[in-house]
């Protein structure tokens, strides 16, 4: 059975205890001989800093680049609000990206429907929501230079950022898009805003070209990103597939989070390009930061962050069995009534960090005997 290797980045504020509940998940998978994880585990943000005085140290950037896959909490905290810029948190997070050349994220949005009642919409139209974001990640409007702000002499000043895009990037997010829907619902929605930006008519072209020459068994459709917005909110289950750049990537991802009412229930991971083998660097993480205001009290809902390592289950282990056991263990245990503070909704009682954890691993070992 081959190893498989997973970095543990904790990170700050409820990093750790998420972590810890992850943890019991990969010994149990270790344990009864469903796989072998071989896990190291490094400093990252507000904790690195601390110690290195550095985001990230270089040695756990090593770690990192040896890794299968990375699982990272959250990072930052008001701790380290004073920080200098380049050492802060976050930096971490985008030195990781940046190096492991994670082009590529992806957001499932997924109702559960013993937790449709807490999400701003009608049971009805989020019911059964399945849909998976894919957001292009290191290009884009965030990167694109000139970026500055320039002083031009009269009391104003001129604030300018590039939206840039090549062929390349386009398409190889397309190609992500495009695969992930053949093993999901057959269709992809490409949104950009080809109307008024050149950069928006390239996405559109080259998604288009790419879709007819390769995967046009796929259905292909283009919204424009204010439409999209729209209808992610009006009927969100029309949707299998989003692909988009970086900017509105981040805008729609987090409406279509709240579609499924808690910040706590949502996995992401973070892909690079595929190498000679077929494997590709990935980073696992909750969509949720580190929660500095409920830190330490045992309370944080660890599902975001075992829903992540079930996608790395999927995505970088090939160990779909487990991934799909992972699904349905979180699905049963919000179906017997399990309750973090976060999604109380009208439940009764709740359960701790730790307990939330138990019962998905008891709840694992009944879909895996
Ligand atoms: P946050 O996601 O940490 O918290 C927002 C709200 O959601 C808080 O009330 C928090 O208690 C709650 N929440 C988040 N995750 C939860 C969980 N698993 N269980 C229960 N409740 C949960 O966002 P914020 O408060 O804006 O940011 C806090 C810190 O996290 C900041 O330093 C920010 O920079 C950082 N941050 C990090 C990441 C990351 O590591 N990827 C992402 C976002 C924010």
């Amino acid at each position: 059975m081959s190893v498989h290797k997973l970095l543990l980045l904790p990170g700050d504020g409820i990093g750790p205890e998420i972590t810890a509940e992850a943890k019991k998940v990969l010994a149990f998978l270790n344990e009864t001989g469903a796989a072998r994880f071989e896990t190291q585990t490094g400093l990252v943000g507000g904790a690195a800093y601390d110690v290195h005085k550095q985001a990230i140290s270089e040695a756990d950037m090593e770690l990192a680049q040896a890794a299968d896959a990375v699982l990272l909490a959250a990072v930052g905290g008001p701790k380290w609000d004073g920080v200098p810029y380049e050492v802060r948190p976050e930096a971490g997070l985008l030195r990781l990206r940046k190096d492991l050349g994670l082009f590529a994220n992806l957001r499932p949005a997924i109702c559960y429907p013993a937790l449709a009642e807490a999400s701003s919409l009608k049971r009805e139209l989020v019911d059964g929501l399945d849909i998976m974001i894919v957001r292009e990640l290191t290009g884009g409007v965030y990167f694109g230079e000139p970026k500055e702000i320039i002083d031009l002499g009269n009391g104003q000043k001129r604030g300018v950022d590039t939206q840039v895009y090549e062929t390349y990037e386009i398409e190889r997010i397309g190609r992500v898009a495009f695969e992930l829907a053949r093993k999901r619902g057959n269709k992809v929605t490409s949104s950009d805003k080809a109307n008024v930006m050149k950069s928006g008519l390239l996405w559109r072209e080259v998604i288009t070209a790419l879709h007819k020459r390769e995967y046009s068994d796929v259905k292909l459709e283009h919204m424009l990103a204010d439409a999209l917005g729209m209808q992610l909110v009006r009927w969100p289950k029309q949707f299998d597939v989003i692909v988009t750049d970086n900017l509105f990537g981040d805008m729609l991802s987090d409406e279509a989070a709240m579609l499924t009412g808690s910040l706590g229930m949502l996995p992401s991971a973070s892909l690079g390009a595929p190498d000679a083998q077929g494997k590709r660097k990935a980073m696992y993480e909750p969509c949720h930061g580190s929660a500095p205001d409920i830190a330490g009290k045992g309370i944080a809902n660890p599902i975001a962050m075992i829903g992540s390592l079930g996608m790395a289950m999927r995505y970088s282990f090939d160990l779909p069995k487990a991934a799909d056991a992972i699904d349905a263990a979180i699905s049963a245990v919000l179906a017997q009534g399990l309750r973090t503070a976060d999604i109380k909704g009208s439940a009764a009682s709740t359960v701790s960090t730790s307990e939330m954890g138990d019962a998905i691993v008891r709840e694992l070992g009944g879909i895996l005997a």
